[in-house]
C-alpha cells in the first residue's frame, strides 16, 4: 500500500521544514504502509533532510529524460537523485493539460526517470468529455499502452501507475469506489504495476476505495497538505493492507 502527496505549487521551503518535521513524528510507528511526498522542486532539500532516516520518502513532481543539457526550466532525474530524491511523478493531469504533456513525451520522463534510477508513479485518467462520451477505456488503454512501452522489464518494479480521473482531481467529486475499480482493473490487465487511485482523496472516503481489489494506493493532492488529513489516509493505507 503506497500513499504519495502531490503538493502540487503549494508550500514554501520553511513551510516543508516545519510539516515534514510534524509528519515524521504523526507517522513514527505506523506500519504497513508506503508514505510519499512530492513537494515542489524548491522544497526536495528540505524535505529530503528532514524526513531523512524516517522511511517516508520524497518524490518530483516531473522529470527530464535527458542528463543534461540545454532544456531552460527542466530539470534531470540524476539532479534529483544526487539530493536523495527517490523517484518522480510523470504526465499528472495538470501537466498534460496545462502543460501540453503527451503521451510520447510523458513516456520519454518516464524511461529516463526509471534509467536514473528513480522510482515512477505515471498518471493516466480521462476528462469528463471522454468519460460522457464513452471513451474512458480507449484514453486509458491509449496512455497505458504509451506508459508500458517506455518501461523495460527490469524496470517495472519501480513503476507505479495512477488512475486519476480528471473530472475528480481539485473537484471534490470522487470516483465510486465502483468505478474506480472498473478502472483499476482494465489497467491491471494492461500493466500489471502498483496502482493508486487519484481523485478528491480525503479522510472520509479512504479506506472504501483503498479496500478495493485493485486499488494499491492513493495519490492525494489536496488533502496531502494538511498534517491531520494526510496522517488519516495514510492510517487508512494501513488498515487496508491488514485487512
Ligand atoms: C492530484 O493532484 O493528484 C489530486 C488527486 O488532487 P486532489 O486530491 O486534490 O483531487
Amino acid at each position: 500500500m503506497l500513499i504519495a502527496g502531490n503538493w502540487k505549487m503549494f508550500k514554501t521551503a520553511a513551510q516543508t521544514i516545519s510539516f515534514c518535521a510534524e509528519l515524521r513524528k504523526r507517522l513514527h510507528g505506523v506500519r504497513d504502509v508506503e508514505v510519499v511526498v512530492c513537494p515542489p522542486y524548491t522544497s526536495l532539500d528540505e524535505a529530503v533532510r528532514v524526513l531523512a532516516g524516517s522511511g517516508i520518502e520524497v518524490f518530483a513532481q516531473n522529470a527530464h529524460w535527458e542528463r543534461e543539457g540545454a532544456f531552460t526550466g527542466e530539470i534531470a532525474p540524476a539532479m534529483l537523485a544526487e539530493i536523495g530524491v527517490t523517484g518522480s511523478l510523470v504526465a499528472h493531469s495538470e501537466r498534460r493539460q496545462l502543460f501540453a504533456e503527451t503521451d510520447g513525451s510523458s513516456a520519454r520522463r518516464i524511461g529516463g526517470a526509471l534509467d536514473a534510477g528513480l522510482r515512477v508513479i505515471a498518471c493516466v485518467g480521462e476528462t469528463e468529455t471522454e468519460r460522457e462520451a464513452g471513451e474512458t477505456e480507449n484514453v486509458l488503454r491509449r496512455q497505458v499502452e504509451a506508459i508500458a512501452a517506455a518501461v523495460d522489464e527490469e524496470d517495472r518494479n519501480r513503476l507505479a501507475v495512477a488512475y486519476e480521473p480528471v473530472w475528480a482531481i481539485g473537484t471534490g467529486r470522487t470516483a465510486t469506489p465502483e468505478q474506480a475499480e472498473e478502472a483499476h482493473a482494465l489497467i491491471r490487465s494492461l500493466l500489471d504495476v502498483p496502482l493508486l487511485y487519484g481523485g478528491s482523496v480525503k479522510p472520509e472516503n479512504a479506506d472504501e476505495l483503498l479496500t478495493q481489489p485493485d486499488v494499491d494506493g492513493a495519490l492525494v493532492g489536496g488533502a496531502s497538505l494538511e498534517v491531520d488529513s494526510f496522517v488519516a489516509i495514510c492510517e487508512a493505507g494501513a488498515r487496508a493492507s491488514r485487512s
